[in-house]
Protein backbone atom coordinates (compact mmCIF):
# COMPACT_ATOMS: atom_id res chain seq x y z
CA UNK A 1 0.00 0.00 0.00
CA UNK A 2 1.84 3.07 -1.28
CA UNK A 3 1.31 5.96 1.89
CA UNK A 4 3.31 9.06 2.47
CA UNK A 5 6.07 8.54 5.07
CA UNK A 6 4.16 10.91 7.62
CA UNK A 7 2.40 8.63 10.08
CA UNK A 8 4.59 5.50 9.90
CA UNK A 9 7.54 8.42 11.36
CA UNK A 10 5.25 9.56 13.73
CA UNK A 11 3.82 6.18 15.01
CA UNK A 12 8.28 4.96 15.38
CA UNK A 13 9.00 8.09 16.82
CA UNK A 14 5.75 7.00 19.45
CA UNK A 15 6.99 3.62 19.26
CA UNK A 16 11.02 3.74 19.91
CA UNK A 17 11.54 1.56 16.48
CA UNK A 18 12.83 3.25 13.27
CA UNK A 19 11.59 2.64 9.78
CA UNK A 20 14.32 1.96 7.38
CA UNK A 21 14.68 3.37 4.07
CA UNK A 22 16.34 0.97 1.80
CA UNK A 23 17.61 2.29 -1.63
CA UNK A 24 16.02 0.59 -4.77
CA UNK A 25 18.19 0.78 -8.29
CA UNK A 26 16.48 -1.90 -10.18
CA UNK A 27 13.15 -4.38 -10.35
CA UNK A 28 15.04 -6.74 -8.39
CA UNK A 29 16.02 -3.91 -5.39
CA UNK A 30 12.83 -3.18 -5.59
CA UNK A 31 11.17 -6.68 -5.14
CA UNK A 32 13.71 -8.01 -2.71
CA UNK A 33 12.46 -5.05 -0.24
CA UNK A 34 9.02 -4.84 -0.98
CA UNK A 35 8.56 -8.70 0.12
CA UNK A 36 10.46 -9.04 2.78
CA UNK A 37 8.83 -5.86 4.85
CA UNK A 38 5.76 -7.65 3.46
CA UNK A 39 7.29 -10.98 5.19
CA UNK A 40 8.32 -8.96 8.62
CA UNK A 41 4.79 -6.67 8.65
CA UNK A 42 7.40 -3.44 8.71
CA UNK A 43 6.26 -0.07 6.79
CA UNK A 44 9.25 0.47 4.70
CA UNK A 45 10.42 3.15 2.77
CA UNK A 46 12.22 3.05 -0.64
CA UNK A 47 14.57 5.63 -1.56
CA UNK A 48 15.33 6.41 -4.70
CA UNK A 49 18.42 9.21 -5.61
CA UNK A 50 18.67 11.35 -8.53
CA UNK A 51 20.92 8.78 -10.06
CA UNK A 52 18.90 5.82 -9.68
CA UNK A 53 16.50 7.76 -10.97
CA UNK A 54 17.84 8.57 -14.34
CA UNK A 55 19.56 4.95 -14.10
CA UNK A 56 15.57 3.73 -14.40
CA UNK A 57 14.90 6.00 -17.29
CA UNK A 58 13.14 8.80 -15.06
CA UNK A 59 10.97 9.00 -12.15
CA UNK A 60 8.31 8.13 -13.82
CA UNK A 61 9.14 4.87 -14.95
CA UNK A 62 10.31 4.35 -11.10
CA UNK A 63 6.64 5.17 -9.55
CA UNK A 64 4.92 3.17 -12.52
CA UNK A 65 7.06 0.42 -11.55
CA UNK A 66 6.49 0.58 -7.74
CA UNK A 67 3.11 1.34 -7.75
CA UNK A 68 2.53 -1.46 -9.70
CA UNK A 69 4.59 -4.08 -8.36
CA UNK A 70 3.51 -3.15 -4.76
CA UNK A 71 -0.16 -4.12 -6.16
CA UNK A 72 0.70 -7.15 -8.23
CA UNK A 73 2.51 -8.77 -5.18
CA UNK A 74 -0.37 -7.93 -3.16
CA UNK A 75 1.39 -5.43 -0.69
CA UNK A 76 -0.16 -4.32 2.30
CA UNK A 77 2.31 -2.90 4.96
CA UNK A 78 2.77 1.08 4.64
CA UNK A 79 5.15 1.13 1.65
CA UNK A 80 6.40 5.74 1.01
CA UNK A 81 7.96 6.08 -2.27
CA UNK A 82 10.72 8.60 -1.15
CA UNK A 83 12.99 10.79 -3.43
CA UNK A 84 16.54 10.69 -1.09
CA UNK A 85 18.87 14.15 -1.57
CA UNK A 86 16.18 15.57 -3.65
CA UNK A 87 17.64 18.62 -5.96
CA UNK A 88 14.59 21.65 -6.40
CA UNK A 89 14.20 20.60 -9.62
CA UNK A 90 14.14 16.70 -8.62
CA UNK A 91 11.67 17.83 -5.73
CA UNK A 92 8.68 19.29 -8.30
CA UNK A 93 9.63 16.24 -10.24
CA UNK A 94 8.98 13.86 -8.29
CA UNK A 95 5.58 15.37 -7.24
CA UNK A 96 4.50 15.68 -10.74
CA UNK A 97 5.30 11.66 -11.51
CA UNK A 98 3.79 10.02 -8.26
CA UNK A 99 5.83 9.72 -5.61
CA UNK A 100 5.09 9.34 -1.87
CA UNK A 101 7.61 11.15 -0.17
CA UNK A 102 10.59 13.31 -1.00
CA UNK A 103 13.60 15.35 0.69
CA UNK A 104 14.66 18.17 -0.33
CA UNK A 105 18.66 18.56 0.43
CA UNK A 106 19.16 22.13 0.53
CA UNK A 107 22.38 21.77 3.54
CA UNK A 108 24.92 22.84 0.65
CA UNK A 109 23.03 25.97 0.26
CA UNK A 110 23.41 29.01 3.01
CA UNK A 111 20.59 28.85 5.12
CA UNK A 112 18.72 31.77 4.05
CA UNK A 113 18.13 30.07 0.38
CA UNK A 114 17.31 26.48 2.05
CA UNK A 115 14.82 27.73 4.10
CA UNK A 116 13.33 29.83 1.33
CA UNK A 117 13.26 26.70 -0.93
CA UNK A 118 12.04 24.05 2.08
CA UNK A 119 9.31 26.61 3.08
CA UNK A 120 7.89 26.29 -1.15
CA UNK A 121 8.66 22.82 -1.30
CA UNK A 122 6.81 22.10 2.07
CA UNK A 123 3.41 23.80 0.54
CA UNK A 124 3.90 21.85 -2.84
CA UNK A 125 4.28 18.40 -1.08
CA UNK A 126 1.47 19.31 1.41
CA UNK A 127 -0.76 20.51 -1.35
CA UNK A 128 -0.24 16.80 -2.75
CA UNK A 129 -0.50 14.71 -0.23
CA UNK A 130 3.49 13.63 -0.03
CA UNK A 131 5.56 13.89 3.11
CA UNK A 132 8.61 16.09 2.94
CA UNK A 133 12.02 15.68 4.90
CA UNK A 134 14.51 18.47 5.07
CA UNK A 135 18.44 18.56 5.70
CA UNK A 136 20.76 20.97 7.37
CA UNK A 137 24.38 20.76 7.50
CA UNK A 138 26.31 18.30 5.26
CA UNK A 139 26.07 14.70 5.85
CA UNK A 140 30.21 13.26 5.48
CA UNK A 141 31.18 10.86 2.93
CA UNK A 142 29.77 9.85 -1.22
CA UNK A 143 26.68 10.65 -2.27
CA UNK A 144 26.40 10.74 -6.31
CA UNK A 145 29.61 12.42 -6.08
CA UNK A 146 29.23 14.59 -3.25
CA UNK A 147 31.98 14.27 -0.66
CA UNK A 148 31.81 15.24 3.09
CA UNK A 149 33.29 14.70 6.46
CA UNK A 150 31.42 13.36 8.91
CA UNK A 151 29.57 17.18 10.44
CA UNK A 152 27.61 17.77 12.90
CA UNK A 153 24.66 20.23 12.01
CA UNK A 154 23.68 22.84 14.45
CA UNK A 155 20.71 22.77 16.52
CA UNK A 156 19.29 26.58 16.32
CA UNK A 157 19.52 25.90 12.19
CA UNK A 158 18.03 22.53 12.89
CA UNK A 159 15.28 24.28 15.02
CA UNK A 160 14.53 26.70 11.89
CA UNK A 161 14.47 24.18 9.32
CA UNK A 162 11.70 21.93 11.71
CA UNK A 163 9.81 25.10 12.24
CA UNK A 164 9.03 25.13 8.60
CA UNK A 165 6.22 22.47 8.33
CA UNK A 166 8.62 19.41 7.17
CA UNK A 167 7.75 16.06 8.11
CA UNK A 168 11.17 14.62 9.27
CA UNK A 169 14.47 15.83 9.72
CA UNK A 170 18.06 14.77 9.09
CA UNK A 171 20.92 16.19 10.88
CA UNK A 172 24.31 15.18 10.96
CA UNK A 173 25.91 13.49 13.93
CA UNK A 174 29.03 12.08 12.41
CA UNK A 175 27.86 9.79 10.21
CA UNK A 176 28.79 9.46 6.81
CA UNK A 177 27.36 7.69 3.48
CA UNK A 178 29.15 4.88 2.00
CA UNK A 179 31.80 2.85 4.21
CA UNK A 180 32.89 4.23 6.72
CA UNK A 181 36.76 5.12 7.62
CA UNK A 182 38.90 2.61 10.22
CA UNK A 183 39.35 6.18 12.06
CA UNK A 184 35.53 7.03 12.42
CA UNK A 185 35.15 8.89 15.99
CA UNK A 186 31.40 7.27 15.53
CA UNK A 187 28.03 9.07 16.31
CA UNK A 188 27.97 12.39 18.24
CA UNK A 189 25.20 11.66 20.92
CA UNK A 190 25.68 14.78 22.83
CA UNK A 191 24.82 16.50 18.98
CA UNK A 192 22.23 14.27 18.60
CA UNK A 193 20.58 15.28 21.85
CA UNK A 194 20.89 18.79 21.26
CA UNK A 195 19.17 18.92 18.07
CA UNK A 196 16.41 16.74 19.59
CA UNK A 197 15.86 18.97 22.29
CA UNK A 198 15.54 22.38 19.83
CA UNK A 199 13.42 20.61 17.47
CA UNK A 200 10.11 19.94 18.94
CA UNK A 201 10.12 16.25 18.77
CA UNK A 202 9.84 15.90 14.91
CA UNK A 203 10.94 12.76 13.81
CA UNK A 204 14.98 12.47 12.74
CA UNK A 205 16.75 10.63 10.02
CA UNK A 206 19.99 8.89 10.13
CA UNK A 207 22.08 9.00 6.80
CA UNK A 208 24.68 6.48 5.89
CA UNK A 209 23.28 3.62 7.73
CA UNK A 210 26.14 1.12 6.62
CA UNK A 211 28.33 -0.20 8.95
CA UNK A 212 27.06 2.00 11.98
CA UNK A 213 27.60 -0.27 15.19
CA UNK A 214 24.21 -1.71 16.32
CA UNK A 215 24.30 -0.34 19.33
CA UNK A 216 25.29 2.96 18.12
CA UNK A 217 21.57 2.44 16.01
CA UNK A 218 19.95 1.47 19.01
CA UNK A 219 20.88 4.65 21.21
CA UNK A 220 20.28 6.32 18.40
CA UNK A 221 16.77 4.97 17.69
CA UNK A 222 16.55 5.65 21.57
CA UNK A 223 17.50 9.79 21.24
CA UNK A 224 14.52 10.30 18.41
CA UNK A 225 15.81 9.06 15.70
CA UNK A 226 12.74 7.34 13.73
CA UNK A 227 14.33 6.50 10.55
CA UNK A 228 17.39 5.16 9.13
CA UNK A 229 18.38 5.08 6.07
CA UNK A 230 20.66 2.19 4.34
CA UNK A 231 21.74 1.92 0.61
CA UNK A 232 25.79 1.00 0.75
CA UNK A 233 25.29 -2.42 2.34
CA UNK A 234 22.71 -3.94 0.05
CA UNK A 235 25.02 -3.08 -2.89
CA UNK A 236 27.54 -4.81 -1.10
CA UNK A 237 25.67 -7.87 0.14
CA UNK A 238 24.13 -8.09 -3.89
CA UNK A 239 27.82 -7.98 -5.03
CA UNK A 240 29.00 -10.23 -2.63
CA UNK A 241 26.47 -12.94 -3.43
CA UNK A 242 26.83 -12.01 -7.20
CA UNK A 243 30.68 -12.29 -7.19
CA UNK A 244 30.17 -15.84 -5.33
CA UNK A 245 27.93 -17.47 -8.00
CA UNK A 246 30.19 -16.33 -10.96
CA UNK A 247 33.44 -17.11 -9.07
CA UNK A 248 32.01 -20.81 -8.15
CA UNK A 249 31.10 -21.23 -12.17
CA UNK A 250 27.35 -21.14 -11.81
CA UNK A 251 26.65 -19.37 -14.82
CA UNK A 252 28.37 -21.94 -16.77
CA UNK A 253 26.58 -24.61 -15.65
CA UNK A 254 23.60 -25.66 -17.43
CA UNK A 255 21.33 -22.45 -17.80
CA UNK A 256 22.89 -20.66 -15.38
CA UNK A 257 23.71 -17.33 -17.03
CA UNK A 258 19.36 -16.32 -17.55
CA UNK A 259 19.13 -13.33 -15.79
CA UNK A 260 16.75 -14.87 -13.62
CA UNK A 261 19.33 -17.35 -11.71
CA UNK A 262 22.40 -14.93 -12.26
CA UNK A 263 20.47 -12.92 -10.22
CA UNK A 264 18.78 -14.43 -7.88
CA UNK A 265 21.74 -15.01 -5.38
CA UNK A 266 22.33 -11.22 -5.47
CA UNK A 267 18.29 -10.43 -5.05
CA UNK A 268 18.06 -12.94 -1.63
CA UNK A 269 21.61 -11.67 -0.10
CA UNK A 270 19.33 -7.80 -0.27
CA UNK A 271 16.59 -9.78 1.10
CA UNK A 272 18.88 -10.68 4.24
CA UNK A 273 20.28 -7.63 4.82
CA UNK A 274 16.44 -5.60 4.82
CA UNK A 275 15.42 -8.63 7.55
CA UNK A 276 18.41 -7.94 9.48
CA UNK A 277 17.99 -4.03 9.19
CA UNK A 278 14.35 -4.32 9.88
CA UNK A 279 14.92 -6.62 13.15
CA UNK A 280 17.30 -4.54 14.49
CA UNK A 281 15.41 -1.16 13.77
CA UNK A 282 12.66 -2.92 15.09
CA UNK A 283 10.06 -1.92 12.85
CA UNK A 284 9.19 -5.74 12.45
CA UNK A 285 5.29 -6.41 13.10
CA UNK A 286 4.88 -2.13 13.22
CA UNK A 287 2.96 -1.97 9.81
ZN1 LIG B 1 21.76 10.44 2.72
Amino acid sequence: MLVNATNMLLKARDGHYAVGQFNINNLEWTKSILLTAQELNSPVILGVSEGAGKYMTGFKTVAAMVKAMDESLGITVPVALHLDHGTYEGAKACVAAGFTSIMFDGSHYDIEENVAKTTELVALAHDHGLSIEAEVGSIGGEEDGVIGMGEVADPEQCAKIASLGIDFLAAGIGNIHGKYPANWKGLDFDALDKIHAATNNIPLVLHGGTGIPEDMIRKAISLGVSKINVNTECQLSFADATRKYIEAGKDLQGKGFDPRKLLAPGAEAIKATVREKIELFGSANKA
